[in-house]
């Protein structure tokens, strides 16, 4: 498990922000639940065959010597408190969350042990519209943040009817050629089939090629689905790949599964996983509610975005000091600039003038106020231009009368 250090979090900030502003756009509303839930609501809701739950889970007994489970990701627990808080009562619930999620793999770069997800979930809308909705809200998101090079994948995973017709169909495929899997594929032939489907072993993933396809399993009823939303895609000029062995690792998906992946990283290549979950709602003892959601790994999102993301935000005003008179000045100043919105560093340095200076510049503020015994004793500020793109301006100093602070942030904002 990893801390987050504070060269990073300005930029996780700035993607948390990005992500608040699409979803408040699109009038989602936020939910925070626990981040221990009973083990059971797991081997539920995302199914005692995945690896998640078969391999992934920290659990541990509490005190009462009930079963607990760190979540290992958020829409069971999402379904959970809608279910126990009856939201559906109030209509379709549209919603995102975030959070660390715990899951036992091995770690490496994009993956680890105590991850961060970012995630949507649309609860009680069976219609196609839902899901390009969803989809867009990603898509767009991603785009925001600065990822240009993100590939749509989407596939349909058809109504529980095809998905049984077409798993007894790949079993006996798989069956046939028991051999040439590998030893965890082999594991899953009876158990998870489909899961064979989303194997990262490079042998069993080029067999797969030629594998019988749900797409030949779809009743005319899912085929439309897949259709219409290929359709409402291209009218939102979303770019999307169809391929027929995308699989989610978790069991509830049905129809519409998605994934956003990107080439520059590496094996661990998707950054945004979702679906169609029609099922898991009643499952956990609510009503028939249709639902659809993604969630984004907040790492691997980071590791896209790049340096410019974790680049500070630097300060409108470095202060400068010297003496003790001048020490009280500069933290007054500096408490009612900030009550302006302005961001100003202060200089703990006690160093000489020019010594500050050079603080200064490395601090990369756009202007730096200088107070010494002089401007102390007359209540003045100095402030000096450090960086502009006019060259004849960068020595520009003005002088400003303390009583004057309208004058002085009008200048600094300038
Ligand atoms: P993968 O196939 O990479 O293991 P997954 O199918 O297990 O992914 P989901 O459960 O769909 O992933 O989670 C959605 C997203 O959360 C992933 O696309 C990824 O960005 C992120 N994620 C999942 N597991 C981890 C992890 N251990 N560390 C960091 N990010 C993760
Ligand atoms: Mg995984």
């Amino acid at each position: 498990m990893v801390d987050l250090l504070p060269a990073q979090s300005q930029g996780w900030q700035k993607v948390e922000s990005i992500a608040l502003e699409h979803f408040n756009r699109a009038g989602l509303q936020e939910i925070r639940t626990p981040i221990v839930e009973q083990t059971e609501l797991f081997s539920r809701g995302i199914g005692e065959n995945t690896d998640v739950v078969g391999k992934e889970m920290y659990n541990f007994n509490d005190r009462g010597g009930r079963s607990c489970t760190l979540r290992p990701e958020g829409t069971a627990s999402v379904a959970r408190s809608i279910v126990q808080h009856s939201l559906l009562n109030n209509g379709p619930q549209r919603l995102w969350y975030r959070g660390p999620m715990f899951r036992y793999e091995r770690p490496q770069a994009g993956r680890q042990r105590q991850f961060h997800q970012i995630g949507v979930e649309f609860v009680g809308l069976a219609s196609v519209m839902s899901e390009a909705e969803v989809i867009s809200i990603a898509w767009e998101f991603l785009k925001d943040v600065g990822l240009n090079d993100l590939t749509l994948e989407i596939n349909s995973l058809g109504s529980n009817e095809d998905r049984n017709a077409f798993k007894e169909e790949l079993k006996n495929w798989l069956n046939q050629r028991f051999e040439l899997l590998d030893e965890d594929s082999q594991k899953r032939i009876n158990v998870n089939p489909l899961r064979i489907l989303d194997s990262k072993n490079n042998s069993t993933k080029k067999l797969l090629c030629e594998a019988p396809s749900i797409n030949d399993f779809l009743s005319n009823e899912s085929k439309t689905r897949f259709d219409y939303l290929q359709e409402l895609l291209e009218n939102i000029k979303i770019p999307y790949k169809i391929n027929n062995n995308l699989v989610r690792g978790l069991d509830y998906y049905s129809h519409t599964a998605f994934e956003i992946t990107s080439d520059n990283l590496g094996s661990q290549s998707t950054v945004c996983g979702g679906g169609r979950y029609d099922g898991l709602i009643s499952e956990l003892g609510g009503p028939q509610a249709p639902s659809i959601g993604w969630a984004i790994g907040m790492e691997r999102l980071i590791i896209l975005a790049g340096e410019k993301i974790l680049q500070r935000k630097s300060p409108d005003v470095y202060v400068i000091h010297r003496g003790e008179k001048a020490e009280q000045l500069a933290l007054k100043i500096t408490c009612q600039l900030r009550s302006a919105n302005l961001i100003i560093e202060l200089d703990y340095s006690g160093a000489s003038f020019s010594k500050q200076f050079k603080r200064a510049d490395r601090s990369r503020a756009k202007w730096a106020m200088v107070i010494g015994e002089d401007e102390a004793a007359k209540d003045q500020l100095l402030i000096k231009k450090l960086r502009d793109n006019q060259k004849d301006d960068e020595s520009k100093e003005y002088i400003f009368s303390r009583g004057d602070l309208d004058q002085l942030i009008k200048k600094l904002i300038d």
